[in-house]
Parts: structure tokens; C-alpha cells; sequence
């Protein structure tokens, strides 16, 4: 469907404010695509509600009238996740940016699918507390939630779904839902709350949510260890979580990544593999005893160089430089787009899918970095090219098919964070086996006519 009638149009607009609905083509059109190459189908209209109610009053209308509806927060999806496919309408979550209540002494903040992490972290942060998962992208709690967001900090932390605790939930056909307690823990029958973390909006539209939240760290130490190779800077990473040191981040860089982060940020780092580590205690004196045995560790797995006791603007500087990453490499190769793989194994088998995937980006001669949040097991490799170049772009899908064909026979996953949207679900089939016949199922359950964000988790 890509335009309204004067109809639909007429109904859509009396459910919000006037401003809060539009067809104009500019809107539209930014709603068309998140920062991979997938284009979906141009949607008729957006529509920005700023209540359950109001969400479950477009949903039950759009579900008796068969319109398609994909929910958007700000579009930093890697896989087409909020893309939509059948064009119909987007519901936009932003103005949703409410941080309803933080209740410092359980530890806990409700909030509004629209809040951004930032802001979030800004108002808890008053409180000495801090919402952990951190996709790099100031994304909002709604889309963190939907695709189950993580980011450098999950090693100590976890992931977005461990801090969900209670969401509410508008279903495709308008009715609301609650799920879970703000309990820390409970036992109370299916885990429906679960069920919705990483559902990528194919199930209903998160409209609120209770938040686990954690204390801010007093100390933090970063530390840059280099590796004569990929093997052994892949292989200290098991040691060093396997001696209980706990770092709050222990990530994977190689020399192609380093050497665009020097050019671009002049940051002076030696162009071999190497780990960033960073570690949360205390204490000075117990961050200077995990760090002399970090070093430790690290010289018996052949490490060269060892760094630490960076300033505190040198301790940012090296992390915004991690976090940018996506952003380097795609300024480093104007007008090509990125395939990002996102595979996460076992850590054991680590070291083996690094030296895999840094060999087949060495034997294709494609344009690709090999990285990763190493402490989880996740591996990234960022590949650019031009995707209306069949040749360039059939060499990045190869390698992200037998990367990901490689995680799965070591136990792993394709996609460890950024969800199977609309570029992995060519995999999910592989992964799960009759599982995903059972997903197929709670989905025709929850969504039989298949209009929530279709086109997403299955084929
Ligand atoms: C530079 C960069 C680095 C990144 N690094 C990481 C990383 O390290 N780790 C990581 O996990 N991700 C990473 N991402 C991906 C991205 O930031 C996350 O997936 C993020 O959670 C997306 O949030 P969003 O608000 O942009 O949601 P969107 O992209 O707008 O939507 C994401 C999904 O959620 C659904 N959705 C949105 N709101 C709702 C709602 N209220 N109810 C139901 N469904 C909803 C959408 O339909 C879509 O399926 C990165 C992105 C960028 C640009």
C-alpha cells in the first residue's frame, strides 16, 4: 500500500493532534531506510502517538482495516530491522520520551518507549545510577528493547533484556497488555516479558517499560594490550575472563580498524591486533591489582606492549574512538555502503572465527575490519562496497554467508546484537531448526493477518 485514501487519512489524523500525523513525501521517505543498504516499500503516512491509548487506538483500527503498520524509534537499525516493507504506516515512538519515574532506592526507572539512552542516563544519573546496555548509537529504550541492544559494557552488564523487568504491550488488533513485575526476580508462569525483548516489533508496540538499573562504577581503568597476532590477542581473551577479572569491556581490534582511527583521530596507536580492556571497581588500589594481573596475563599470551593509567579525556577519547567505529569506516569509504556481520560464538571458538573471517577478507580483497565486543564473543566485520556493484556486493554477502554458516556450527549465532530484521533472516532457519516453526506459530498467534512490522524475523 503506498498512499492513504482521503479516508484513511481523514480517520488517521482525528487519532493524535494534526501535526502528529503526515503524508508528506519528506517524512516518508526518512522513514524508508535505517543505516543498512535494505529499502523497503515507501509507507503512506507516519503517525507520532504519545500514549497507550492513542496506540491502541491506531492499532485496532489499522488491524480491522488491514493496513500494515512497522514501529519505529530513530532508525539506527543495522539490518533493515525498522524498514518497512509493505508500506502502510510507520508509527514513529520518538515523541514517547518520557522518563515517567526513577525510584533510586529499588533501583528502577519507568519509562516511555521514546526516551533516548543518553537522556536516560542523564536524568538516573542524578540518582548516582545508569541504565548499562550501550549500543554506541543513542538509540531509544523502545527500539534497544525490540532488538535486544547491547554493546561494549554486556561481558559485565548483559544486554538490554536483562534489564527489562515489566513492559506494556499495545498487541497488533489494539488490546493492552501487561507483562512481568518490578520484582528482581520471579518465577510466576511463562515469561512473556521475554517473549517481546528482541521481537523487533513483529509482535505489538512496546509503549512502556520498567527499567533495571545499575550503580555508576566509582573507577575505571582502560588499558590497550597489542598482540603480534590475531591468534594470540584472541586467544588472551578466554585467560583474561577465565582468571575472574571481570572487565566491564574487552574488545577485539585489528590493524585496518586502528590504522583509519589513527588517520582519522589521531589517537597514535600501534597498527597490530589489539584488545581495549576496561575494568570498573572500588577502588584505585583494586583497579592497580586487576590491572598488574591483566598484564600479566596478557605478556604469558605473547602480548608486546601494555598500556594503562590514560587520562581521563584520553580514557574518553579511546572509547568515542571504539564507538564510532561504523562512522570511520563509512567516511573512510565515501558512497559505499556497509554489510555488517554480526556473529557471536562460543569464547573458546573466538580465536577461530576471528583468523576465519580476517583470512576471507584477505582472500577476497574486499574492503572489510574485523572487530568485535570480544569478552561476549561477538564478532563484527564491517564491509564496504557498492551495492549496485552485483560483483563487489556478491563477495561481502559470501563472507558474511560462510562467517555466519562457521558461527552456527561452533554453537554461535548469526546475529549476537543487532537482531535478524530484514538482512539475517535467510539464517534463522539454519539457527533454529524447528524452532522457528514454533516462532512462526507465536507469531500467527499474536498477529494472524501478519501486519505488525511485517517482512522481519521471517521470510
Ligand atoms: C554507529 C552504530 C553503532 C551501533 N552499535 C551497536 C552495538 O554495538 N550494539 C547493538 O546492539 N546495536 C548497535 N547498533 C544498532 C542500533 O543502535 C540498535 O539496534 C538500537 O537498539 C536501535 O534502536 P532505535 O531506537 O534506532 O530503533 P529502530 O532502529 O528505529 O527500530 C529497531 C526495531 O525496533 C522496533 N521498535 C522500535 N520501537 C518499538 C516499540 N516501541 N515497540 C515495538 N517495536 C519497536 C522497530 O520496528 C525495529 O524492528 C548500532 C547502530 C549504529 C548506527
Amino acid at each position: 500500500m503506498q498512499e492513504f485514501t482521503q479516508a484513511h487519512t481523514g480517520t488517521l489524523s482525528g487519532f493524535v493532534e494534526p501535526e502528529r500525523f503526515s503524508v508528506g513525501k519528506s517524512y516518508r521517505e526518512l522513514h524508508l531506510h535505517d543505516i543498512s543498504p535494505h529499502r523497503g516499500e515507501l509507507p503512506a503516512g507516519i503517525i507520532w502517538p504519545i500514549s497507550t491509548e492513542e496506540v491502541s487506538n491506531i492499532l485496532a483500527w489499522t488491524y480491522r482495516n488491514d493496513i500494515p503498520v512497522t514501529p519505529w524509534g530513530v532508525g539506527t537499525s543495522t539490518e533493515g530491522n525498522p524498514v518497512p516493507t509493505r508500506g502502510g504506516l510507520v508509527m514513529d515512538l520518538s515523541k514517547m520520551d518520557r522518563v515517567l519515574e526513577v525510584r533510586p532506592q529499588d533501583l528502577q526507572a519507568d519509562v516511555q518507549p521514546g526516551v533516548l539512552r543518553k537522556e536516560l542516563n542523564r536524568q538516573t544519573g542524578r540518582y548516582g545510577l545508569f541504565f548499562p546496555p550501550d549500543p554506541g548509537a543513542d538509540a531509544t529504550i523502545g527500539g534497544m528493547i525490540a532488538n535486544n541492544a547491547s554493546g561494549v559494557q554486556t561481558i559485565k552488564y548483559g544486554a538490554t533484556r536483562d534489564y527489562v523487568l515489566r513492559l506494556s504491550v499495545v498487541l497488533p488488533h489494539g488490546e493492552v497488555i501487561q507483562t512481568g513485575c518490578a520484582a528482581r526476580k520471579s518465577s510466576s508462569g511463562y515469561d512473556l516479558t521475554r517473549l517481546f525483548v528482541g521481537s523487533e516489533g513483529t509482535l505489538g508496540v512496546i509503549t512502556e517499560a520498567t527499567l533495571r538499573l545499575a550503580g555508576i562504577p566509582a573507577y575505571h581503568l582502560a588499558v590497550t594490550v597489542v598482540f603480534p597476532d590475531l591468534r594470540s590477542a584472541s586467544e588472551a581473551v578466554a585467560m583474561i575472563i577465565g582468571s575472574g577479572l571481570e572487565p566491564a569491556a574487552l574488545e577485539l581490534l585489528t590493524p585496518g580498524l586502528i590504522g583509519l582511527m589513527n588517520r582519522e583521530k589521531g589517537l597514535g596507536l600501534v597498527e597490530q591486533p589489539s584488545l581495549f580492556c576496561e575494568f570498573h571497581g572500588i577502588s584505585n588500589i583494586t583497579l592497580k591489582e586487576t590491572s598488574d594481573l591483566a598484564k600479566e596475563i596478557c605478556e604469558n599470551c605473547g602480548a608486546t606492549d601494555f598500556r594503562h593509567g590514560f587520562e581521563e579525556g584520553e580514557r574518553k577519547d579511546l572509547w568515542r574512538a571504539r564507538h564510532e567505529a561504523w562512522e570511520t569506516i563509512h567516511r573512510a569509504h565515501p558512497n559505499r555502503e556497509t554489510l555488517i556481520v554480526d556473529a557471536a560464538v562460543p569464547i573458546s571458538k573466538y580465536p577461530e572465527m576471528t583468523v576465519f573471517s580476517q583470512l576471507l577478507v584477505d582472500e577476497r580483497n574486499v574492503s572489510g575490519y574485523v572487530f568485535g565486543h570480544a569478552g561476549d564473543g561477538n564478532l563484527h566485520v564491517v564491509m564496504a562496497a557498492d551495492p549496485n556493484n552485483a560483483d563487489e556486493w556478491s563477495k561481502l554477502e559470501e563472507i558474511n554467508d560462510r562467517i555466519v554458516r562457521r558461527a552456527v556450527k561452533l554453537g554461535g549465532t548469526c546475529t549476537g546484537e543487532h537482531g535478524v530484521g530484514i538482512g539475517k533472516r535467510k539464517f534463522m532457519e539454519l539457527e533454529h531448526g524447528r524452532s522457528y516453526e514454533l516462532m512462526k506459530r507465536i507469531k500467527d498467534l499474536l498477529d494472524p493477518k501478519g501486519l505488525m512490522n511485517p517482512g522481519k524475523i521471517f521470510m
